[in-house]
């Protein structure tokens, strides 16, 4: 029998497995002091949880057992093998046995590159496909997002299908680092399932002591408590889009360049304080002008930042970025709160 045709019909189990893990609890039970083992078991089609009341002393996780007459019960939810002194445990030395792989069920805002495969469920949107070459054949990129109710980041798949909308289950998600984002992928090794009648909320509303890792599209209400001195407007090359500090770019020489607004304040909700920058697209709305009237403000752009910005309060979409171990803000759109907004704890701010 394989641990996936296992269920709590079956009034006992023979199967052959690998031990993955061997603890021991010693537990006072009304007959005195009772030991006992558990761990987990697995084969090349799942891994299910086990209780031990009797086990053989030679058997270490690693070693592969062929365990003969045991009960089948759920606990907490889940499947578990239990051996008891009718369950035989054989060593089956030499036996190699495959283990499928299960990853851990992770929020967005969970994701770590420490942790480089585990499953995710989320909404995906903004999905743009590129097509390659490789090896003779021709494949689809498709990249774009994902969101669950705790973060949004980039996603990539390599060939297999994601559509705008869709919600899917993912497991075995490789998760990767670039500038200072999260990002998940979905490699060969991993499963996709298009799933029904999941709800994801989409209003991720923070506080900033909340933030620990960086996650994208989060909402925080906070105010700007400093506005950096050099904020202001700035060239960028309108191909590659790296501010230019000499007017020219050195890999696009020929190219137009553009203005943009560079903004760098501090924010506090109370909760704590952060380092955030915004660029033209969040700010100008804030300023209250329109693109072709970066130029006409340039004179006067410190003050006019200064005026609209410093003091008040915002009701921002942000993403946590993280460089050398510290987290700051991207702000992608900033609006100033309106009363029907204000949290008690921005209320006791003011005051
Ligand atoms: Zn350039």
């Amino acid at each position: 029998m394989k641990i996936d045709e296992i269920s709590e019909k079956d009034s006992t189990v023979d199967i052959l497995v690998k031990i993955l893990s061997i603890d021991k609890r010693t537990v006072n039970t009304s007959r005195g002091e009772t030991t006992y083992y558990y761990g987990l078991i697995g084969d090349d089609t799942g891994v299910i949880p086990y209780t031990a009341w009797e086990f053989p002393q030679v058997i270490k996780a690693g070693d592969a057992v062929e365990i003969k007459y045991a009960r089948v019960k759920e606990y907490n939810g889940r499947l578990r093998i239990y051996i008891d002194s009718r369950t035989e445990v054989i060593l089956k030395p030499g036996e190699n046995i495959e283990v499928k792989n299960t990853y851990k069920e992770v929020k967005l805002q969970d994701i770590s590159s420490k942790t480089p495969f585990v499953s995710v469920t989320g909404m995906v949107s903004g999905i743009t496909e590129h097509e390659y070459q490789k090896s003779g054949g021709k494949f689809i990129l498709y990249s774009g997002f994902i969101e669950d109710d705790t973060s949004k980041v980039r996603i990539s798949s390599f060939g297999r299908p994601l559509e705008n909308g869709k919600i899917y289950s993912i497991k075995g998600a490789r998760v990767s680092e670039f500038n200072g984002q999260m990002e998940i992928s979905v490699s060969d090794k991993t499963t996709l399932n298009e799933i029904q009648g999941y709800n994801i909320n989409l209003e991720r509303n923070y506080r900033i002591f909340e933030i620990k890792n960086p996650a994208g599209s989060i909402n925080i209400m906070a105010f700007v408590i400093t506005l950096g001195t050099k904020s202001g407007i700035i060239k960028r090359c309108s191909v590659c889009n790296k501010p230019l500090t000499t007017g020219v770019c050195p890999d696009h020489p020929d190219a137009k360049t553009i203005l943009d607004i560079f903004t760098y304040f501090t924010v506090d909700d109370g909760t704590g304080h952060i380092q955030a920058i915004a660029g033209k697209n969040a700010i100008l709305p804030v300023l209250g002008i329109s693109e072709d009237e970066i130029v006409k403000v340039a004179g006067d752009i410190y003050n006019r930042l200064y005026e609209k910005l410093y003091g008040h309060a915002f009701k921002m979409n942000v993403d946590f970025v993280m460089n050398d171990n510290s987290l700051s803000l991207r702000v992608n759109k900033i609006q100033e709160i309106q009363n029907s907004d204000v949290r008690q704890d921005l209320i006791e701010l003011e005051v």
